[in-house]
């Protein structure tokens, strides 16, 4: 819970959420399958009183998960989405609606944007999207209907970094909320409430189940956030099924040490492939050449397994040669599970709000648990092909 914050990262991950009394001391609590749950009298029924009440309002497993992701999150509450996509329209329905307006960063992970141009806009939400980098500078485009500021903060292709207190401060002294897709870092490496987000949110789906085996979303909000993220919740009648909620259960406990041999393997693959002639820039925030360095050592503990590079100019056959070949990083999306993905992403052709000029591809790379050299040994036969293929 939040009055915990003396509790290290990792020893919430193991404990959080555990109640093996109520279980007959089994350290993991059952997956509860349940919808119609049965009261003992009718003035119990009446009286709101009984814990569990209805499948879709939690069961002892649910709570578990939740219990565990509010005290990482050092939120007041938390609910459980079907998705990590889920994660993000929840956030936004519950803060924003006819004849609101919302400004979100154009370096927002697509589907949300897609969300926001369709449905959000059929609804009456409308967005602008604003420059990852802009800091301070959002005042200048908050309305007095600006309900909303959406922050990703790295863009999980092209990895800006945001200043979020800065964006934060600016947010509230308008009256409006912010919302931070925090998937890349998780709260083990960054910890958006406690920088000025009102609702921290991630895929679950990602680090969290970290086995690339189930969807999952989390929406965690501070003391404000948090009546309407619950009514917002409700009100959609979104609910988990017991089996993924677990999944998201067993992956948190090993969640931060995961974490940092993605960073490790991540960082000795980045500098390498700073190193070589095929790479133009690598776009990873932990790396000094990166130009949000200074945000990044200011506010972030450490950084997971995921990012980019842009390759020299070539034709995308390049690319083709050298992603086709490779042995462990399959071609796929998501991320945060103990494999290798590697992917081709093309910002030009999303952006709206700022102008992708870099000339090569961008190639987002997930660094799993594989041993690094063997990685290296991948990618260092896959720049070959590349080479061979650029001419
Ligand atoms: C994957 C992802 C999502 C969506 O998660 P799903 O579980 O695939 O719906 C949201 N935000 C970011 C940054 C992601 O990478």
């Amino acid at each position: 819970m939040a009055d915990t914050p003396k509790q290290r990262p990792d020893t919430i991950l193991t404990h959080a959420g555990l109640k093996p009394r109520d279980f007959q001391g089994f350290v993991n609590p059952p997956v509860f399958h349940g919808s119609t749950v049965t009261f003992p009298d009718v003035d119990t029924m009446l009286s709101g009183k009984q814990t569990y009440t209805y499948g879709r309002h939690g069961s002892p497993t649910t709570t578990a998960l939740i219990e565990a992701i509010v005290a990482i999150e050092g939120a007041a509450g938390a609910v459980l989405c079907p998705s990590g996509l889920s994660a993000c329209t929840t956030a936004i329905l519950a803060v924003a609606g006819m004849g609101d307006h919302v400004l979100v960063t154009d370096s927002v992970y697509g589907p949300t944007r897609n969300f926001l141009n369709t449905m959000g806009k059929r609804f009456g939400i409308e967005a602008t999207y604003y420059d990852p980098l802009i800091g301070a500078g959002i005042r200048d485009l908050i309305r007095p209907n600006t309900k909303a500021v959406y922050v990703e903060t790295p863009g999980s292709h092209t990895f800006e970094m945001q200043d979020l207190p800065a964006i934060a401060a600016a947010a509230h002294e308008a009256g409006a909320f912010v919302i931070v897709d925090n998937t890349w870092a998780t709260p083990v490496f960054f910890s958006p409430l406690q920088h000025g987000a009102d609702i921290s949110l991630m895929a679950a789906t990602k680090y969290v189940v970290g086995h690339s085996d189930a969807m999952l979303g989390t929406v965690a909000a501070n003391e404000r956030a948090l009546k309407p993220l619950k009514d917002a919740f409700v009100q959609l009648g979104l609910s988990v099924g017991p089996d993924d909620v677990y999944l998201g259960l067993r992956g948190l406990r090993t969640m931060g040490t995961r974490l940092r041999q993605h960073e490790a393997s991540a960082l000795q693959i980045a500098r390498w492939l700073e190193t070589r002639p095929e790479v133009a820039r690598v776009l990873h925030p932990a790396l000094p050449s990166h130009p949000g360095n200074d945000l990044f050592r200011r506010d972030f503990c450490g950084s997971s397994g995921l990012f980019s590079i842009v390759t020299r100019e070539a034709p995308i056959g390049a690319v083709k040669a050298m992603l086709d070949g490779l042995k462990y990083f399959g071609l796929g999306y998501s991320w945060g599970g103990f494999e290798s993905l590697a992917v081709v992403s093309d910002p030009r052709r999303i952006r709206t709000a700022t102008t992708w000029t870099d000339p090569g591809h961008v190639v987002r790379l997930h660094i799993g648990l594989e041993d690094p050299a063997d990685l290296v040994a991948d990618l260092e036969a896959g720049l070959e092909r590349f080479n061979a293929a650029a001419g």
